[in-house]
Order: C-alpha cells, then structure tokens, then sequence
C-alpha cells in the first residue's frame, strides 16, 4: 500500500505557489469572515492565515458578533465586493442558525468566490465549464493528478452528498470521464457500490464507516472524513482497510493539508482572473 501524502505535496504546491505571487509581484488578500469562535473554526483560520503568509498573501479575518444579523454579514460582502484590495472572501462554516450559509455565500461575487460555492460557480462545474473548484475537491484531484492515478473510465464511490465536497466532486469526476456512484444516507446498497468501485472517496464524517470487507482489492481510498474519537482524529475508513488499497490517504495528514493548499491555489487563479 503507498500512502498519498498530503504534506509532503502541500509543501510541493506552496513553494510553486510562493514563486508564482513573488515572480509576478502580485498583491493578493484573503478576507475571512468568522461568526462562530470554537476550536475547531479557530483552528481552520490560523491554518489558512499561516499558509497564506507563508506564500506572501495578506489575510484579513473579521470575527462577528454571535448575534450579528444575517443583512449585516451580508453588507459586510458587499463592502469586500466592492473593495479592489481583496481579491478573495470566504465566509466560514459554520454560521449560527439565524444565518443562512448559502444565502450570505450567494451574495460573495464570483470573480471573489474563492471557496468555489456559490450557485453560479458550482452550476459552473456541472456545465462542464470549472471556473473555481471548491477546494477539498481541488485537493483530492491534485492528489489523483500527483499520484498519477487515472480517473477516465473508472468506477468512483463518493460518499456523502454535500455542496461543500460530494456534489461538485461528482461534477468534477464525471467531467473527467469517471464512472460515478454518489451515495449518501439513505443508499441503501453501499456495499455492493463500494465493492465494485476503482476508487473510494468518503465524506461522510463517520467513523469506521468504510471497513475491508466493502472494498476490492487494490482499490484508491480516498478518506476526507474528520472524526474526533476520543481526542484523536480520524477519517471514515477503518484502520486494516490498508491491507486492501493499493493508495491511501491518512488521517490527518492526507485530504486536509491539499485542501488549504488549494485555497492558496484557488486565490492566485482568481488573482489572474481579476487583471
Ligand atoms: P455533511 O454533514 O454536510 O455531509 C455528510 C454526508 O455524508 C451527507 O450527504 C450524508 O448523507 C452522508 N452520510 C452520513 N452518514 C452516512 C452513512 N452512514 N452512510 C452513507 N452516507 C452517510 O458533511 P461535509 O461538510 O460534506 O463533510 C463530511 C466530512 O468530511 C466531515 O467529517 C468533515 O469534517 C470532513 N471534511 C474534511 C475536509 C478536509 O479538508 N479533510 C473538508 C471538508 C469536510
């Protein structure tokens, strides 16, 4: 089993990327809009900020009031929209219950939309024209990309349907010829899918969801769950899984790190796009 290493082409991209913003002398700033303070969020943000740094990004987080209004967050788009300095906005998730996530999103102009989730962006995707990719998706296809894993023809489980990864997942892979099965909570047959598919992508965010018996031999396994069990992180695969795959991502260490890679990567695109 090799081990698809996260960290090691997070590194990779960063330098590509550092040498991209200093050759180009381009000015980029990521503005983060943050209404929830936990650790998990907080954690997020620090990692975005230190990468971003790191390459030369400058990024600017405003952290709202529990109770803001959702017409103030999104005035507060609307002001970044406006404003030439910032070249992308991401609204992190989650948001309190009075805040609608998709609404606000919708408001962050596409040419801005560096997490790739507004309406447009991902109708975008499914038309067969990607602008932005979100980034967990970005990352998980760099990952395929530097393993030279081919994709055209295969037969792919996803697991998990949300707009933040299955579904623009699915648009991606089918865009690149994959066979794609999109399962969820109510499949019934999960099983008999993974066992017949190339490759395995689970975000599903449950433990030991994905055990040895549901896959083939020699299959990808692409974990992108993250599960707190008992202070320690883990994905959606249980740990003798790797005796089957012929790739693997750990976790952490393998879906996590390319997703904030590819936040990086998503700016300096919308950097180009922007001038
Ligand atoms: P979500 O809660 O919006 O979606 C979970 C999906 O999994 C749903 O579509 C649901 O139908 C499906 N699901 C849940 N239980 C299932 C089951 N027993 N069988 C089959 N399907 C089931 O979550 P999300 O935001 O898409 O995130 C999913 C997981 O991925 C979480 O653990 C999250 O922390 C992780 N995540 C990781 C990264 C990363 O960079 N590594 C990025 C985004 C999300």
């Amino acid at each position: 089993m090799k081990e698809m290493n996260g960290i090691k082409i997070r590194k990779e991209l960063l330098d590509e990327y550092q040498e991209i913003i200093q050759k180009g002398n381009l000015s980029i700033k990521l503005a983060i809009i943050q209404i929830i303070e936990n650790e998990a969020c907080n954690l997020y943000i620090r990692n975005k900020e230190k990468y971003a740094a790191q390459v030369g990004i400058k990024t600017e987080v405003t952290l709202l009031e529990k109770d803001t209004k959702e017409i103030e967050v999104i005035e507060l788009i609307e002001k970044l929209n406006q404003d030439p300095t910032v070249t992308g906005i991401l609204l992190q998730s989650p948001v309190p219950e009075h805040i609608d996530f998709q609404k606000c999103t919708e408001k962050i102009a596409i040419e801005k939309d560096v997490d790739g989730l507004t309406k447009e962006n991902l109708f975008s995707i499914r038309n067969h024209q990607e602008k932005i990719l979100p980034c967990t998706v970005a990352g998980i296809l760099k990952l395929l990309e530097y393993y030279q894993i081919p994709i055209e023809g295969k037969n792919v489980a996803i697991i998990g349907r949300s707009n933040l990864v299955g579904r623009p997942l699915e648009d991606a892979l089918i865009n690149r010829n994959a066979t794609v099965f999109l399962c969820h909570s109510k499949t019934k047959n999960l099983k008999e899918i993974t066992k017949i598919s190339d490759i395995v992508i689970s975000a599903a965010g449950v433990p030991n969801l994905i055990t040895k018996d549901m896959v083939k031999k020699d299959f990808i396994g692409i974990d992108v769950g993250m599960n707190l069990v008992e202070g320690k992180l883990v994905g959606d695969f249980a740990k003798d899984i790797e005796e089957k795959a012929s790739y693997l991502t750990p976790v952490p260490g393998g879906v996590g790190p390319m997703t904030v890679a590819m936040v990086i990567h998503n700016l300096i695109e919308l950097k180009n796009g922007m001038k």
